[in-house]
């Protein structure tokens, strides 16, 4: 561990002294009367640290600073990523939780601002959590003339003027970079003319349609700083990523070296995938159509943490909604208070809501093991501090696999070992990963994903960078592929005006462009009681999230939602904690508008292209917490909604599918299921999760008049993940066939073929239908996962009127089905229990 970065954990009172990792595991184990519940055991080895001597460059002032706060020396990889940095080379360091990546920007950053009394560096986060711990580390360093501060939301408006003429390490989010500091660029000319370093932290965080706008945040940042006569440095850090510097590259334009090996010290893992016990047949056949088939990871992973903390083992368990985290840790303080009255008070709950005090003081008590398990959300709420905990429970696949490795990563002190577990699911990525270890380990971890040519994102960045100064033809260059498109399309709007000297922007107001939404104008979120706004909920999401009846989250705190205007934009609630969590149903068409490349593969076709989505809510289920059971399904009266977005689908002719044994009646469900798997097993290939993407399928389109599933991105103009599953289609499907043909249970279960978001209710769905509709697929598709690229099919271009997904009247089968992606969810959120809203946290 990089001694500066991290704590180390305090031997827990009461542990066994010999309790080694296989010891507690083969106990957990042993409490599972039947199937072992464990699929996998991995041991990943410890590893010594490699240290490096400092800089020659780095003043003694900054090293005896650093020393004091514990660094003695840095780590090779933190030395490799400075030196690249000071020397004028835009770098990304990619490494593990604690690998100190903070030190490989603070030493070229802090040096140059002490040799240079003029300079000034940005530091950039996608939270002010993460910004203030990073205050706090630079503050403590007290070196003379940084004045390092915080620029956000919060600042004080007295304050915002000294930090802009005083403060030379800003520390920032983009989000305020765009709504503010850009905006008033006049008012930064004196710190974006002595800009040095550009610091963009948790980089990884930065994907989908959110990480498209951030791009070109940055390279209106860079066009800025050029008009000051300033070329920065960009230093990024990230957490383990697939191919970090094309993903630093994409986002800010700029060629990045990439320093991906870390040389800081762990300790050894012992990794366990878990997979809950099927209940009795009788149980899961009474509940409704969605109840769980086996029993809940929330139950699971509560029982874990209850049996860990009996054994004096410290743990912390990844639970993936504030919801689910609450539930965990009551459940494991019942379970040990029932065993020993009082030990319950050692688990507790930590989320977002809290202050941050209360957070450090919970993660203080879990180090000294005053607290013994701490149940929470995400990691990148945790404070950095937090590793060296003798067992992390990760309760759901958290998405990634460099999300499991950044979770996993705060188990194991250095020279002692430690233990991981990954509580599987109901759900056919969770089920497929458990019975597939080799797609977790020794894996690279996935790319991020982001495309700035997305004209959706192009387009109003362009305007906001007009209105922050006109456009010049050099500047099109700097904004990439699509941008000469993109301005003749704003000024044909009439938005900006063509001069000799440029484009120019024609408004008095500044063209109003949300980072993390989009798709209508955001709905605010209003306490009927009190008239207090709580928050907005983004015009994409508000028909899923804050319907009427819908129960909304917000910084941990329950609502029910009593009326949504969608007139007014406004959403009244009151405060109300029921036991039931809320899921909206929708019903979908889809038209083809155009084709951007295919691959003819005889019976089967497969396609990349534009589509027209067009949806309506039309009800929603309400579930029980616990245990996932459907109590009721309620109609909602909400208008359609239309998105233009970009779909990769396949089709597959009625004759092949014929000869392979599935009967005309059985194709809807056929490829319904192959849909909701496909899905459900995307984000093993792109860093989406599936509630970014939809889908629908159908026995004959009218498009493509053959059976076809559709999956698309759910963000107008796509975000990159219906085009990475493209171009690796036979790796994708190959995946889901094999996750729903190795699914053990008889008809289809939420593990393989059910979807949590049909909007048909899961109905029709054929499981052994789908195995042959796609071995079909994959006998003819080409294995090489880069398709051709055919470029726009003539005559593929439809009509937009098409329709396919009559919706369930009159209790009517229907062939087709349909889900849909919830809209503008804060990219950095990872997959959600529940829907809840995007991040308020700017
Ligand atoms: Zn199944
Ligand atoms: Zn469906």
């Amino acid at each position: 561990m990089n001694p500066a970065a991290t704590v180390s954990a305090a031997p827990g009172p009461g542990r066994p002294p010999t309790a080694t990792p296989g010891d507690v595991l083969r106990r957990l184990r042993a409490r599972h009367h039947g199937a072992d519940p464990v699929t996998h055991v991995e041991r990943v080895p410890a590893r010594p640290g490699e240290p490096a001597p400092w800089p020659g460059w780095a003043p003694a002032e900054l090293r005896a600073a650093l020393t004091r706060r514990g660094v003695v020396a840095p780590w090779r990889h933190q030395a490799q990523a400075a030196e690249l940095a000071y020397a004028g080379k835009h770098v990304v360091v990619a490494t593990g939780t604690a690998s100190g990546k903070s030190l490989a920007y603070q030493l070229p950053a802090l040096a140059t601002l002490l040799a240079d009394p003029r300079a000034t560096v940005l530091y950039l986060a996608p939270t002010k959590a993460l910004a203030a711990d990073q205050l706090r580390a630079v503050a403590g360093l007290e070196l003379d003339g940084v004045r390092p501060a915080t620029y956000d939301g919060d600042t004080p408006r007295a304050e915002r003027e000294w930090i802009r003429r005083h403060s030379r390490f800003v520390l920032t989010n983009p989000d305020m970079l765009h709504h503010g500091i850009l905006p008033g660029h006049a008012h930064w000319s004196g710190f974006l003319r002595r800009l040095a370093y550009v610091v963009i932290d948790e980089c990884h965080t930065y994907r989908g349609v959110f990480g498209s706008h951030v791009a070109h945040v940055l390279r209106r940042l860079r066009r800025q700083c050029a008009r000051y006569g300033r070329t920065p440095v960009f230093v990024l850090a990230s957490a383990t990523s697939g191919d970090p510097a094309t993903a630093a590259g994409r986002l800010t334009g700029l060629p990045v070296a990439a320093v991906t090996e870390d040389t800081s010290p762990r300790g050894g893992v012992t990794f366990a995938l878990w997979e809950p016990p099927l209940l009795p047949s009788d149980v899961s056949s009474a509940a409704a159509d969605l109840a769980p088939v086996r029993r809940s990871a929330l139950r699971e992973t509560a029982d874990l943490l209850a049996d860990t903390v009996a054994e004096g083992v410290r743990t912390l368990a990844f639970v993936r909604s504030r919801r689910g985290a609450e539930v965990v840790a009551a459940n494991a303080r019942r379970s040990l208070d029932e065993a020993v009255p009082g030990l319950g008070d050692r688990v507790a709950a930590y989320r977002a809501g809290y202050l941050r005090e209360e957070r450090r003081e919970l993660e203080r008590a879990l180090l000294h093991g005053d607290l013994l398990g701490l149940a929470s959300t995400n990691a990148l709420e945790l404070g950095v501090d937090l590793v060296g905990l003798d067992a992390v429970l990760i309760c759901g696949w958290p998405g990634t696999r460099a999300s499991l490795w950044q979770q996993a990563g705060r188990a194991g002190r250095s020279g002692d070992e430690a233990l991981a577990v990954l509580v599987a699911r109901d759900d056919p990525l969770d089920t497929y990963l458990v019975h597939h270890p080799e797609a977790l380990f020794g894996r690279p971890v996935e790319a991020t994903v982001l495309d700035p040519a997305n004209p959706y994102v192009l387009g109003p960045q362009l305007a906001c960078a007009a209105a922050e100064a006109p456009l010049t033809p050099a500047d099109l260059d700097l904004f990439g592929d699509g941008a000469k498109e993109a301005v003749d399309s704003l000024v044909e709007a009439g938005a900006l005006r063509q001069r000799p000297t440029g484009w120019y922007w024609r408004h008095r107001e500044r063209p109003e462009v949300d980072l993390r939404g989009e798709g209508g104008a955001p709905v605010c979120v209003v306490e009927a009681s009190t008239g207090r706004l709580l928050g907005t909920v983004d015009g994409g999401s508000s028909h899923f999230l804050i319907h009427p009846g819908a129960v909304y989250l917000h910084q941990g705190v329950s609502y029910v939602v009593d009326s949504l205007d969608l007139a007014d934009g406004c959403a009244l609630v009151h405060a109300e904690e029921p036991d039931w969590s809320t899921h909206a149903r929708d019903v979908t068409s889809l038209s083809v508008v155009s084709v951007r490349s295919y691959v003819d593969a005889g019976p089967v076709g497969m396609f990349l292209g534009e589509v027209d989505v067009t949806s309506q809510v039309v009800s929603y289920q309400r579930r029980r917490i616990a245990t996932g059971e459907v109590i009721d399904t309620r109609p909602l009266d909400l208008p359609a909604r239309e998105l233009r977005t970009v779909a990769v689908w396949f089709t597959v002719s009625p004759e092949s599918l014929a000869l392979a044994g599935v009967a005309a009646a059985d194709v809807p469900g056929a490829l319904h299921a192959a849909e909701h798997a496909a899905i459900g097993l995307l984000p093993l290939m792109a860093t989406c999760d599936r509630w970014d993407i939809g889908g629908l399928s159908t026995a004959v389109h009218p498009d493509t008049e053959a059976p076809t599933v559709f999956v698309y991105d759910g963000h107008p103009g796509g975000a990159g993940f219906a085009e990475r599953a493209y171009g690796t289609a036979a790796a994708w499907l190959r995946a889901t066939r094999d996750a729903i043909a190795e699914c053990g249970c008889e008809a289809g279960c939420p593990s393989c073929v059910q979807s949590p978001k049909c909007g048909n209710g899961n109905n029709p769905l054929s499981k052994p239908d789908a195995v042959r509709v796609l071995d079909v697929v994959l006998a003819n598709l080409p294995a090489v996962d880069q398709p051709t690229t055919g470029g726009s099919a003539a005559g593929e271009t439809a009509t937009g009127d098409a329709t396919v997904d009559e919706p369930a009247a009159g209790g009517e089968a229907v062939d087709a089905g349909a889900e849909l992606p919830s809209g503008g969810r804060g990219p950095a959120l990872p997959r959600q229990d529940e829907r809840i809203a995007a991040p308020t946290d700017l």
